[in-house]
């Protein structure tokens, strides 16, 4: 059975064709400068090279119009015909309160996920015009949404609630969410599965580090905190957003300055993190080589983030009464030692010890610890994808 899984962003589709039976991707590739001039469309299969459609695409139906013809291009496609897939997996950010898992699209998804636009304005739209579209041209094919939230839907209320007045919650659906929640599921699973243990009895801090950036603590399987928050803002540093912050600079901000929401929006979303402190690059690679070379405000930016990131581990310790595993995960995590190492630095006292040599390791599943260290460290390539397509084939089975 092979699964389609999309991700759309604003002007870019990244996508895979998976074949369950083997959980072999077939194909995956990346559309880009989607409605702007400069389309291209870039596709990898396995053993051939790589194949480039540079050709206009006003929209993102004119792009899933164009993978669909590369995945079954006579040269360099993988399939003989579209009906050679049995069903779609869309990503989507944000799911709300509603579902606490993945769910097969039909009429009251989809009147649902329209409601859901106003909790991420910036993220859900995109991936509804790529359902949308994806309808459109496949009108016969199940398809399923996976959000980045469901997993986090089973932190309790202490920790999802803000400490705002009640009815905000309650009228607003003003509360914790957290994200990346594909990913910390995926390498939960993944971590128990390589230690040969239950994932019901470990407890497991999970470390997203790329671009976005979150941190879990899960508990018997279970997401019980996580660092995201009612949009993907809050938590650690990141690439270019602020991560925790006193809600009172915002209102100085916008009061003193006379920042408008959506410049503010753009200062907290776009303009901080990594990026604003270092002055260099929201890319970790840019601001390490930056900092090598003595950039002293690119050093800072480096050790905000791995300080944080620190800190977050030790909460969700006391969160959780103790951690027996950290996992590492995505673009940082996956292959930076040094924010490995830093991260863990002085955390020897909860029984956290990284081995210097076995940390010098980038994007493959290795234990990292010490040899006796009472938390085992590991790093665990993330594969939300691949997580989306088990979550669409158990959907459809169904
Ligand atoms: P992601 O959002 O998961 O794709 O991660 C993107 C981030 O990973 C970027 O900031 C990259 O600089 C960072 N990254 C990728 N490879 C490395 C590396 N070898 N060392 C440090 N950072 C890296």
């Amino acid at each position: 059975m092979n699964i389609l899984v999309i991700n759309c962003g604003s002007s870019s589709l990244k996508y895979q064709l998976i074949d369950m039976s083997k959980e072999e991707v077939l194909a995956k590739g990346l559309v880009e400068r989607i409605g702007i001039e400069g389309s291209i469309l870039t596709q990898k299969v396995e053993g051939k090279d790589k194949y480039v459609i540079e050709q206009k695409m006003n929209d993102h139906k004119d792009a899933i119009k164009l993978v669909l013809d590369a995945l079954v291009d006579k040269d360099n496609g993988v399939l003989k015909s579209m009906d050679e897939i049995s069903a779609v997996g869309h990503r989507v950010v944000h799911g709300g309160e509603k579902y606490s898992s993945s769910v097969l699209i039909d009429d009251e998804v989809m009147k649902y996920l329209d409601e859901c636009i106003k909790l991420a304005p910036l993220h859900n739209p995109p991936n509804l015009i790529g359902i949308e579209a994806c309808k459109d041209l496949m009108p016969n094919t199940p398809m399923a949404v996976v959000f980045d939230t469901a997993f986090h839907q089973t932190m309790p209320d202490k920790a999802f609630l803000y400490a705002l007045p009640y009815e905000l919650y309650k009228e607003h659906n003003i509360r914790k969410y957290g994200f990346h929640g594909t990913s910390h599921k995926y390498v939960s699973a993944k971590v128990a599965e390589v230690m040969g243990k239950d994932l019901s009895e470990l407890k497991i801090v999970t470390c997203h580090l790329g671009n976005g950036s979150s941190l879990t603590a899960i508990k018997n399987g279970k997401s019980i905190d996580t660092s995201m928050g009612f949009t993907p803002l809050e938590g650690v540093a990141m690439g270019t957003r602020t991560g925790d912050l006193d809600p009172a600079v915002v209102t100085f901000i916008m009061d003193e300055l006379g920042y408008t929401v959506e410049q503010t929006n753009e200062l907290l979303n776009k303009k901080s993190g990594v990026l604003g402190i270092s002055g260099v690059s929201s890319d970790f690679r840019d601001i390490e080589i930056a900092a090598e070379n003595g950039n002293a405000r690119a050093q800072l930016a480096l050790d905000i983030f791995q300080y944080r990131v620190r800190k977050y581990i030790g909460s969700y310790a006391a969160a959780m009464g103790g951690i027996d595993v950290v996992v590492f995960t995505a673009g940082v995590g996956e292959n930076d030692p040094v924010t490995r190492l830093k991260a863990c630095e002085g955390l020897e006292f909860i029984g956290i010890e990284i081995d210097p040599v076995k940390n010098n390791v980038r994007g493959k599943i290795t234990e990292v610890s010490k040899d006796g260290s009472k938390v085992k460290v590991f790093v665990i390539p993330t594969d939300e994808e691949m997580m989306i397509a088990k979550d669409t084939l158990e959907l459809v089975r169904k």
